[in-house]
């Protein structure tokens, strides 16, 4: 059976190359960028290129160590042990994506801190052991800056082995043809959309830079695709769920009449 084709990512720096020197180096790598600017994206082509199992872990505020490392399970009246996703990929030798790992409880750091550092190694206290990570294994987290961080808490020598890459959002070009390639529409229109968003993204208004990100652009182009005119498509994927305020509607309302 052949290999399955590459997930689709158009580089917009270096990043590729930074996150397989990290990789090879068996560096920890945290992902900085807003919401829907292709982060996840990024790791999948990442774990493709580099032939590694991908585990990921959308983390939550309710997020537990247990969660990620496992529990004893009650399985046909007998407990069992199961792992959780991190010790998976622990022992997999696979790549761990802690997707958005700000919103984890503070008390998975502690799992995280002999992962992060030179030990490479999981503490499975349930259990009474560590296992070293197999080789491959790669802990990739992701953050939005000016989030409280989890990573604040970790301490300066294992913050200071993190790699950093930032992935803003695309240049105009670059998210031009992402918008074209993955919803499928003309060239024009994908342009257009991502003009929109440019705009909306130049605004001062509190939180909506963040909202009108490519993957928003990307939803308004496959109900384009879907033969919906531009406008109706931009108001519904773009305007809607940015804002619920009427006055910042009608502002929004009018760029994309203005735009598309
Ligand atoms: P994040 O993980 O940052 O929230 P995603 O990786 O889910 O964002 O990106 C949202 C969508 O945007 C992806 O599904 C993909 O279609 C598209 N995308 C964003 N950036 C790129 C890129 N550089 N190359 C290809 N697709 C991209």
């Amino acid at each position: 059976m052949g290999r399955a084709q590459r997930p689709y990512y158009v580089p917009v720096g270096n990043e590729e190359q930074v996150f397989t020197a990290a990789f090879r180096q068996g560096l920890p790598v945290v992902l900085k960028g807003p919401t829907g600017c292709g982060k996840t994206r990024f790791v999948q082509a990442m774990a493709y290129d580099l032939d590694r199992p991908l585990v990921t872990v959308a983390c939550h505020d309710d997020l537990t160590t247990a969660d990620l490392v496992g529990r004893f399970l009650l399985r046909g009246g007998e407990t069992e042990w199961v792992d959780g996703p991190l010790t998976r990929a622990v022992r997999e030798g696979a790549i761990c994506y802690l997707d958005e790992v700000v919103e984890a409880r503070q008390d998975t750091t502690v799992v995280l801190h002999p992962l992060a550092d030179h030990r490479r190694q999981l503490p499975i206290d349930r259990l009474g052991l560590t296992v070293d990570a197999a080789p491959g294994f790669c802990l990739v987290v992701s953050y939005n800056p000016g989030y409280q961080s989890v990573l604040k808490d970790l301490k300066d020598s294992t913050r200071q082995r993190l790699v950093a890459i930032e992935l803003g959002f695309p240049p105009p070009d670059v998210e031009e043809k992402i918008v074209a390639h993955e919803a499928g529409v003309d060239p024009d229109t994908a342009a257009g959309l991502v003009t929109l968003g440019q705009a909306i993204r130049r605004l001062e208004t509190p939180g909506l830079r963040e909202v009108a990100s490519t993957r928003v652009l990307i939803t308004a182009g496959r109900l384009v695709s879907e033969g919906l005119a531009p406008r109706a498509a931009a108001r519904a994927a773009v305007a809607g769920p940015l804002t619920d305020d009427p006055v910042v509607t009608a502002g929004l309302v009018q760029m994309i009449d203005a735009y598309l």
